[in-house]
């Protein structure tokens, strides 16, 4: 088995630690719920829309350090991308997380990368993508609740 403190690297203990953009929006465009019965994650994901741009991202919740620490950096990255920029950003993601995507290209997923490890735990996998299909629904208008089940 795989060392398991790759999965918690410094950042992942970081954004765990310290979430960033862990708050309520009171006036957001989208709100929308994830949860993650197998392990108990649940969170808000909220979207600001100015135009086509997700100007603001935030989140509340609670969870594994896993799927907190993934919504943190998910949360920093998208912000200020457009619809179709954080679309790729989520595929990407994806990829990454279910052990898809070639090595070479880790590089430049810059902060994606570090959950990268998460893909040798399949049972991780929906921590770590929680907020990502958790924001995706909420792009695509869903109205309801996101289940990783
Ligand atoms: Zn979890």
């Amino acid at each position: 088995m795989s060392d398991l403190r790759t999965l918690y690297q410094e950042v992942i203990l970081d954004h765990n630690k310290s979430p960033r953009n862990f708050r309520a929006m009171e006036d957001a465009d989208m709100t929308l719920e994830g949860y993650n019965p197998l392990c108990g994650d649940h969170y808000m994901v909220y979207v600001k829309m100015d135009d086509d741009v997700l100007a603001d991202v935030s989140f509340t919740g609670s969870g594994c350090a896993i799927s907190k620490a993934s919504a943190s950096v998910m949360s920093t990255i998208v912000k200020n991308k457009t619809r179709q920029e954080a679309g790729k950003l989520f595929d990407q993601f994806h990829d990454l997380v279910t052990g898809k995507s070639a090595p070479g290209n880790k590089e430049e997923l810059g902060r994606i990368a570090v959950f990268a490890g998460v893909s040798e735990f399949p049972a991780r996998v929906k921590c770590a993508s929680l907020a990502w299909h958790t924001l995706k629904a909420a792009l695509e208008k869903q109205a309801n609740p996101v289940t990783t089940e």
